[in-house]
């Protein structure tokens, strides 16, 4: 059965890329894609980019299924509303959002659809999280740095990847304190530091750095395209349909939960 699926975000990055990845698939079509500019430019089949402010009507005649976007966090609470409101499921790559921002998704989302939603789709960042959290269960004591590097048009700092990981050794180790870059005199403390590069082209780095008495690990992340978010997005798109109605993350669809 062909899943029909809509793109916002269609003009962006990562958005030319899902539907790239989109048209590998027989079993996938895109029915419509949404962003701001651009409105009316041909995508693929015959779909044309459409105004977000037509995200309901443009939805509903399309027959769209599953929505997956990556634009920014106000556009896409609004766009989880909608779309949820619509039975239409959601895949959500977008980064940055505040905790209230989460809060409002996951109220619009509960009961109505299922939605995978991961700051990071790749399939080796979902395993970084894993080793990552092994680490800081055995290297008990061990300083921890979080050093993330993104490209210079990056809008969010740290990135969501980043802020996962803290989440995960945060946990891990019971450390609460989180200290971002750091400036003028002052000894470390038990905190985890987290430090933003921002430069060039760099499509996304992540190193996690664990030092202790004489010795030093380092586990680390590099994506050399984002082929890697694409293909996991638009696979996550497949799984979420016929599925139970909840938040999943991509460890749901690798089934590494
Ligand atoms: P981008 O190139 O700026 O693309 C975002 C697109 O969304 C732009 O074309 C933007 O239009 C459009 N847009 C803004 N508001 C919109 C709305 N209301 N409706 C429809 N489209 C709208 O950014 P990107 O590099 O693709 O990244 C997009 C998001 O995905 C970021 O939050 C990024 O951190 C995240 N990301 C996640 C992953 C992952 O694996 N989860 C991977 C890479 C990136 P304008 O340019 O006209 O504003």
């Amino acid at each position: 059965m062909t899943v029909k699926i809509a793109v916002a975000g269609s003009k962006g990055r990562m958005g030319q890329l899902i539907m790239e990845e989109i048209r590998k698939f027989e079993d996938l079509e895109l029915v419509a894609g949404f962003d701001l500019l651009g409105v009316g430019d041909p995508l693929d089949g015959g779909v044309s980019v459409s105004d977000s402010s037509d995200l309901a009507d443009v939805l509903q005649k399309s027959g769209a299924q599953v929505l997956i976007d990556f634009t920014t966090p106000i556009a896409t609470v609004e766009n989880v509303r909608v779309a949820a409101n619509l039975g239409v499921n959601l895949v959500v790559g977008t980064t940055g959002f505040s905790e209230d921002q989460k809060k409002e998704m996951a109220r619009a989302i509960e009961g109505r659809v299922a939605a995978v939603i991961s700051p990071n789709f790749s399939v080796g960042v979902n395993l970084f999280w894993k080793l990552i959290e092994v680490a800081a269960r055995s290297l008990e004591g061990y300083d921890i740095e979080v050093i993330e590097a993104h490209h210079r048009n990056k809008m969010d700092a740290p990135s969501g990847t980043a802020a996962e990981a803290v989440k995960v050794l945060a946990k891990a180790t019971g450390r609460i304190e989180v200290v971002y870059g750091r400036e003028g005199r002052g000894l470390r403390g038990d905190e985890i530091g987290v430090h933003a590069v921002r430069a060039g082209d760099i499509v996304g780095d992540h190193t996690v750095l664990f030092a202790g008495p004489g010795e030093r690990l380092e586990i680390k992340h590099q994506a050399h395209s984002r082929q890697a978010f694409a293909s996991g997005a638009v696979r996550s798109a497949r799984w979420v349909t016929g599925i139970p109605n909840g938040i999943y993350a991509m460890a749901d669809v690798l089934d590494q939960k």
